[in-house]
């Protein structure tokens, strides 16, 4: 069966060709799934029945199941848990801000990176997500939660840019007219600094916002963290990032978790400042979530801090970014861990 989700409006104008309909026919569907939420066949009532029996038998629109929801306590962040059509679930957070609401997607079921403080490669890395599974995750937000949408941001579960062009077809589905018009700039790839993926992302002319997963100002102390580092140097990274700056214009984000004892002392402050003099870049700071299983925790508000304010006074813009759903373990793929122990006992 093929897959509604995945197909652009023109891909599924040639399918419908194939059996016989008219173009319009697609933009019709497109609506009907996309800004009515309407996801039966049956339901689709402007199209003709004879049409509806023959999509039903060959196109599916596979919206995935909640298998669990969580809601923060101020309600700023949901979380939901979904079951993929082989059995695999895959995590999409809501966090609601000032601005409006920004989604938060993964883009691979597991991930092959593992970065010690993570949750979403703890079981390795099980398959690359599909377009259409990602256009789901955003759907059964929009459908079941709430329709109001401001942003997305690649930074759940997974490496979205080894996922390469999936990933690219889904944000290109997702800025069609005809699906969520959403811009190109209200969507961030977050990455782990897989070098020559940035440099083909920086050809595609999408003014894309990038974030680059740092943690460490040094490779030594940043190979301890994310096995990535052996890969792939920060030097590269760094003039990477700048590439992506110098062809899109878009300004790049650096994300800093903030780990007790790790990277958070006044050394690694200072570093950083070294590291960025004279760049354009935004530095975001963020609490980890305390993973216990790894025995890594967050330093106190006072260390943070002082960690910030180094940073600043250096001359380099760094927010410390206001924590969501911790109390929800928001960060990328605990949920999914959690159920996977409960199904394995
Ligand atoms: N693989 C990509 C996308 C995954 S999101 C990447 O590495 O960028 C990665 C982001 O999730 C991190 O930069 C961080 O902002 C967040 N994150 C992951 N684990 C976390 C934890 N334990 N606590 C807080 N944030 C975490």
């Amino acid at each position: 069966m093929i897959d509604l989700l995945s197909l652009t409006l023109a891909e599924l104008q040639q399918v419908l060709a194939s059996y016989g309909m008219p173009a319009f026919r697609a933009k019709q569907i497109f609506h009907y799934v996309y800004q009515q939420f309407v996801f039966q066949w049956d339901q689709m009532t402007l199209l003709p029945k004879k049409d509806r029996i023959v999509l039903q038998e060959k196109l599916r629109i596979f919206i995935p199941p909640v298998l669990s929801t969580l809601a923060s306590e101020d309600g700023t962040t949901i979380k939901l848990l979904l079951s993929l059509q082989d059995g695999h679930t895959v995590e999409t957070v809501l966090m609601r801000h000032d601005y409006g609401n920004a989604i938060c997607l993964s883009t691979q079921v597991g991930c092959a990176v593992n970065c010690s403080f993570c949750a979403s490669a703890k079981n390795g890395f099980i398959r690359n997500l599909t377009v259409g599974e990602m256009t789901a995750q955003l759907l059964v937000f929009r459908a079941y939660v709430t329709p109001e949408l401001h942003s997305i941001v690649l930074m759940g579960t997974g490496e979205p840019l080894l996922n390469y062009d999936a990933v690219l077809a889904f944000l290109r589905h997702i800025h069609e007219k005809e699906t969520f018009y959403l811009g190109y700039r209200n969507m961030t790839l977050s990455t782990s600094g897989i070098v020559p993926k940035m440099y083909d992302l920086a050809k595609e002319n999408i003014p894309l916002n990038l974030a680059i997963s740092l943690h460490a100002p040094n490779d030594v102390l940043r190979r301890t963290i994310m096995p990535i580092a052996d890969v792939y140097p920060l030097e590269d990274i760094l003039k990477a990032a700048d590439h992506y700056f110098s062809e899109t214009h878009r300004k790049v984000t650096f994300e800093y978790i903030l780990i007790r004892d790790v990277n958070c002392t006044t050394a690694c402050a200072t570093e950083v400042v070294r590291l960025f003099a004279r760049k354009n870049v935004l530095i975001n700071a963020i609490p980890i979530n305390d993973n216990y299983d790894v025995g890594l925790y967050r330093p106190t508000t006072k260390m943070m801090q002082r960690f910030v304010r180094i940073v600043k006074n250096g001359g380099i813009s760094i927010t410390l970014r206001r924590e969501m759903g911790s109390e929800i373990q928001a960060a990328c793929g605990q949920l999914r861990i959690q159920r996977e122990k409960v199904d394995s006992i």
